[in-house]
C-alpha cells in the first residue's frame, strides 16, 4: 500500500491548483452574481481536458481515471468556492462516463465530443416535483413508438437546465416504462420539440441554473437509450456512485480552502493582546476540523480508487464495499465542509459575514449538498443501514 501520488498525479494537481487560483478565484464572485459560468472559464477547462474527463479519447475526453477526476473535483471546489463550477464539472464527468460506458455507439459519437469541447452541457434528470429520494415512485413515463421513445412527465430541481437549453446538450433522464415495471434511461436533448424549461431561484451556487423540465410527447430516438431497455435504474445507480464521490471531493476542496483562509486570519488577528490562534478555544477547533477534513479526504480517495478498481471495470462483486464507502463520503464531506466554513466564519467575526471575505459563497454553495443534490444525507444513511444490517432492514418497501 502506498499513499503517495505518482509524478503524473503531482503534476496534474499542480496544473489544477494554478487553474483554480488564477482562473476560478478570479471569476467566482462574478459568476455568482451573473448566474452563469463565463465562456473563458469553460474554454480553459476544455483546453485542459477537464470537461467530461473520464470519457475515452475516441469520444473527445481524456480517458481520466476516477482518482484523477476526484483530484480535479477537489481542486475545482477549492478554486470556485460557490460550487457552481464544481457542479458543472462533476455532472459531466459522472454522467459522461455512464454515457460512454452504456450508450449506443451513435450516441457516444454524437453527444460526447461537444460536451468535452465545452459547447454542450450534459446533466442528470431523476428528481420530480413529487420527490427525489423515492425514485421508485416516479411518474415520468416513456414508451416505444417505432424508432423512437415518447416521453411524458416532469422533472424538477435539475442542475444545468438553462445551460442545456441555451448551449445544446441535455440530461440522462430516468423514466418509467409504459408497463410500469421497468425504467428506461434516455438522453433527452433539451432543445427537442415538446421540452419546456423553467429556471428556479436558488440561494447558492448561482453560476449554474437549477430548474424543471416538462416533457409533452417528446420523441427521443432509440439511439439515445442508455443500456438495456427497462434496466435504467441500474445505470442511474451506477452513475450516482461516481457523481457522489466527486461531490464529496469538491466539498473537501472547499473545506481545505476555508481552513487555509482561517489559519491565515487567526495567525494575524490580535485580540486581548495576542493572535487569535494562540487561544486554545480556536486552536482546538482548527485541530478538530483539520482531522475531520483529512479523514474524509482519504476516504474519498479510497472511494475513487474503488471505482477505478471495481465499478468502472464492471466488477459488481464488490458493489457493497463501493456503496458503503461512497455513501460514507457523500454523507460526511458536505457536513464537514459546511461546518468548517461556519467555524472559520466565526473566527473572522463580523468580517466573516461580509461578501468581501467571501466565505458566504461556500456557505450557500455547500448547503445544496446538505439538502439533497445527488441524494440527501438521510438517503446516504439508508444506504449505509442497508449495507451494514441487510436489505430486510430497509425502512420502506
Ligand atoms: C441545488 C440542487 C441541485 C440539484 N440537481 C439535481 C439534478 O441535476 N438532477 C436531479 O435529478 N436532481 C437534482 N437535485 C435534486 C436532488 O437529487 C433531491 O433534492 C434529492 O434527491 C432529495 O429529493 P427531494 O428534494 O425531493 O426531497 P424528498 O425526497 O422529498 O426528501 C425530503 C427530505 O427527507 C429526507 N428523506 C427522504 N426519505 C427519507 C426516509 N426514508 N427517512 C428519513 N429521511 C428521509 C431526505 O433526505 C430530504 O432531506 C438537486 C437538488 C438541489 C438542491
Amino acid at each position: 500500500m502506498d499513499f503517495r501520488f505518482g509524478d503524473e498525479e503531482i503534476a496534474f494537481q499542480e496544473t489544477l491548483r494554478r487553474f483554480g487560483d488564477k482562473v476560478l478565484r478570479a471569476h467566482e464572485r462574478t459568476l455568482d452574481e451573473a448566474g452563469v459560468i463565463p465562456e473563458e472559464v469553460l474554454s480553459e477547462m476544455a483546453r485542459l481536458g477537464l470537461l467530461a474527463m473520464p470519457v475515452p479519447p475516441e469520444y473527445g475526453g481524456m480517458g481520466a481515471t476516477a482518482v484523477q477526476t476526484e483530484i480535479a473535483a477537489e481542486e475545482i471546489g477549492r478554486g470556485d468556492f460557490s460550487m457552481a463550477t464544481a457542479v458543472f464539472f462533476l455532472l459531466e464527468a459522472g454522467w459522461g462516463h455512464i454515457l460512454a460506458r452504456h450508450g449506443t455507439e451513435e450516441a457516444r459519437q454524437e453527444v460526447l465530443p461537444p460536451v468535452c469541447q465545452g459547447k454542450h452541457f450534459l446533466g442528470i434528470a431523476t428528481t420530480e416535483p413529487g420527490g427525489g429520494s423515492d425514485l421508485g415512485r416516479m411518474r415520468t413515463r416513456s414508451h416505444r413508438d417505432g424508432a423512437d421513445f415518447v416521453v411524458n412527465g416532469e422533472k424538477a430541481f435539475l442542475s444545468g437546465v438553462e445551460e442545456a437549453r441555451a448551449r445544446g446538450g441535455g440530461h440522462l433522464t430516468l423514466t418509467r416504462s409504459e408497463s410500469g415495471d421497468g425504467f428506461h434511461f434516455l438522453f433527452v436533448p433539451t432543445q427537442a420539440p415538446g421540452v419546456s424549461v423553467t429556471r428556479f431561484r436558488n440561494m447558492g451556487r448561482m453560476g449554474i441554473s437549477t430548474g424543471a423540465l416538462a416533457y409533452e410527447d417528446v420523441k427521443v430516438p432509440a439511439k439515445y437509450l442508455v443500456g438495456a431497455e427497462g434496466k435504467g435504474f441500474l445505470y442511474a445507480m451506477e452513475g450516482f456512485q461516481s457523481a457522489r464521490t466527486f461531490v464529496a471531493a469538491a466539498c473537501i476542496g472547499a473545506a481545505e480552502r476555508a481552513l487555509e483562509m482561517g489559519m491565515d486570519y487567526i495567525k494575524n488577528r490580535e485580540v486581548f493582546g495576542r493572535p487569535l490562534g494562540k487561544f486554545e478555544g480556536i486552536q482546538f477547533e482548527l485541530a478538530d476540523q483539520y482531522a475531520l477534513v483529512e479523514a474524509v479526504k482519504w476516504q474519498c480517495r479510497r472511494a475513487a480508487w474503488l471505482l477505478d478498481t471495481y465499478a468502472w471495470k464492471g466488477d459488481t462483486a464488490h458493489r457493497s464495499e463501493v456503496d458503503r464507502v461512497v455513501a460514507s463520503v457523500k454523507l460526511m464531506a458536505p457536513q464537514v465542509a459546511f461546518d468548517t466554513v461556519k467555524k472559520v466564519m466565526m473566527w473572522f467575526g463580523a468580517s466573516g459575514y461580509t461578501k468581501d471575505v467571501g466565505l458566504e459563497l461556500g456557505f450557500r454553495g455547500l448547503m445544496s449538498y446538505m439538502v439533497g443534490a445527488e441524494g440527501g444525507l438521510n438517503i446516504m444513511r439508508i444506504i449505509l443501514g442497508r449495507e451494514l444490517l441487510g436489505k430486510e432492514y430497509v425502512p420502506y418497501k
